[in-house]
């Protein structure tokens, strides 16, 4: 349960909601007032522990995200599109703080909201100030280039804001998907319409509150719960005065947003799935690799794209890491995540706990090994909730549908290999490029082989390494652009090239 000694720092009637599952959101946040929907109405957040709704939360639809564009594109037209970098970096700062001080609130609602342990929930929440800071530290640095060229003109660029960002983040990791677009959007000097997914959208409504005691304008940051296909965020995708489309989701769902914006020509980046390379050489430290790959396949319920999810073993080494990992998922704690004890908790939806189980059939009968797991837990306290156990497949091959698609739930797939050579091609034979792993003492191999690997980021000697100024983003079908680091600006940006004459001199084309 949650700790006495942390509940000072939250109010205690949002903590009493939250505990009794009587917390109610009924408004909208458009243009710095809390408003009624016009288009949506209520929907029930379930909490994926229980199975019940715990929350009650305002959604919105077509009118509302037309009154939020509006809003939006008012503040960017007003003070705020006017606003120097400095200035709107002081406001950055002051989220942050606030942020920082409310983490302990957000902490809690986000673990009842996804199901994600508290004490995963406590460490990613408790970081994302970080992120604001970074942003905030970037926001008086867009600047252009003189570009040289001979002394008859001047040529310069500048950075100027892409204009109004449709933010439209996933159930997974919803506080930590919103920092990601929020700080880059906001240090850039665009304006914000955020829709959360309709299964978390507790966490984006407490933010809405910082955002107007932080004191941006009125409509730079806009919150619309709603769902996605046929509701809010498809007319916010589809809307012709939204320049800008910021999603992290499914690649199905990216495909569909790509067709639904075609018409109006916007900017899109794309944070999307992963199948990530885990690899163990044998002359690797197997103790070190085996706590990173244990961790970083059941971690989030195995609902994140960054993790290892494909575990590549090189055979001298591999019955000892099959081994450790049945060994390992014995020892996870599954249970309720507002339990300080709990390693993992739920899947996040009912969807989501049948996607995984089917995945563990599918592996049965395409010939891999389950070695652990595969089974929902429907004793006790956890009855209700969409448990799963930590599961491993041994003898898996790269062919087979668990390797090759993305599961979204605690699954291991440990696959054997030969030598370097053989290691790369696994690695890269996957429609997916977002992250890998690999362990190695040899110092030439881990750089030959990271080297190789089509992915956005490649962690040597460890894994999940992912800070502020770390950029992340996909090859392939993992997504397009970059988030984080200083590369997160890029997208937020549009470029305009100046071009003066020194002279003011220009030849008549038709005189001779
Ligand atoms: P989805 O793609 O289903 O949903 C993401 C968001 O898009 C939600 O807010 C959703 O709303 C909305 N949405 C759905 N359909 C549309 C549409 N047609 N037009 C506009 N918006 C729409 O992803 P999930 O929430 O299911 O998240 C899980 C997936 O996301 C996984 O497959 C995972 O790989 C990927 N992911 C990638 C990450 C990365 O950083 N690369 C991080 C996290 C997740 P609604 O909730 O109402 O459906």
């Amino acid at each position: 349960m949650w700790p006495a000694e942390e509940r000072g720092c939250i109010r205690e009637d949002l903590v009493n909601a939250t505990l009794r599952g009587t917390v109610r959101y009924p408004h909208l946040f458009i243009g710095g007032e809390w408003v009624a929907p016009e288009g949506g109405g209520m929907l029930d957040s379930i909490d994926p522990a229980t199975g019940r709704p715990w929350a009650s939360v305002a959604y919105g639809g077509r009118r509302d995200i037309d009154k939020a564009v509006a809003a939006a594109r008012a503040a960017l037209d007003g003070p705020w599109g006017r606003m120097p970098g400095h200035e709107r970096a002081a406001l950055l700062y002051r989220l942050a703080d606030i942020y920082q001080k409310r983490a302990p609130e957000l902490t809690l609602l986000e673990a009842r909201d996804s199901g994600r342990a508290l004490r995963e929930t406590r460490g990613d929440i408790g970081a994302h100030a970080n992120w604001y800071r970074w942003f905030a530290s970037l926001a008086d640095k867009i600047w252009g280039r003189t570009i040289p060229m001979d002394d008859s003109v001047h040529i310069y660029t500048s950075r100027l804001p892409v204009g109004v960002v449709g933010a439209i983040t996933p159930w997974n990791a919803p506080m930590l998907t919103t920092s990601w677009k929020l700080g880059p959007a906001l240090a850039t000097g665009c304006t914000v319409v955020l829709k959360p997914a309709e299964q978390t959208p507790v966490t984006a409504l407490e933010l809405a509150k910082m955002i107007e005691e932080a004191g941006f304008p009125p409509g730079v940051v806009n919150v619309v719960p709603g769902y996605g296909k046929d509701g809010a965020g498809e007319h916010l995708v589809a809307h012709p005065d939204v320049d800008k489309i910021a999603f992290t989701g499914e690649g199905a769902t990216a495909k569909a947003i790509l067709k639904t914006g075609a018409d109006t020509l916007k900017r899109f980046s794309f944070e999307l799935g992963g199948k990530a390379p885990h690899i163990i050489f044998g002359d690797a430290d197997v103790e070190q690799a085996l706590n990173a790959a244990t961790s970083s396949a059941w971690a989030v319920c195995g609902q994140s794209c960054a993790l290892g999810s494909r575990v590549l073993v090189e055979r001298p080494v591999y019955d000892r890491v099959v081994e450790v990992f049945a060994e390992r998922a014995a020892k996870v704690r599954v249970g309720m995540p507002l339990d300080e004890a709990t390693h993992m908790g739920p899947q996040s939806s009912d969807e989501q706990l049948r996607k995984t189980l089917s995945y563990v059939d599918l592996g049965q009968a395409e010939g891999a090994q389950l070695v652990t797991g595969g089974r929902r837990i429907t004793s006790g306290a956890l009855a209700d909730g969409y448990f799963v156990q930590p599961t491993v497949f041994a003898g898996v091959s790269n062919q087979m549908r668990i390797a090759r698609e993305e599961i979204f739930g605690p699954v291991a797939s440990l696959i054997p290999f030969d030598g370097e050579e053989e290691a790369v091609a696994i690695a890269n034979d996957t429609a997916y490029g977002l992250t890998a792993g690999l362990w190695s003492r040899d110092l030439g191999r881990a750089h030959r082989v990271a080297a190789k690997i089509r992915a956005g980021i490649v962690w040597v000697n460890t894994y999940r390494y992912i800070r502020w100024t770390t950029p992340y983003g996909g090859f392939k079908a993992s997504g397009w652009g970059r988030e984080n680091g200083v590369e997160a600006l890029d997208s937020y940006l549009e470029t305009r090239t100046t071009v003066v004459s020194t002279t003011g001199q220009f030849p008549d084309a038709y005189a001779n």
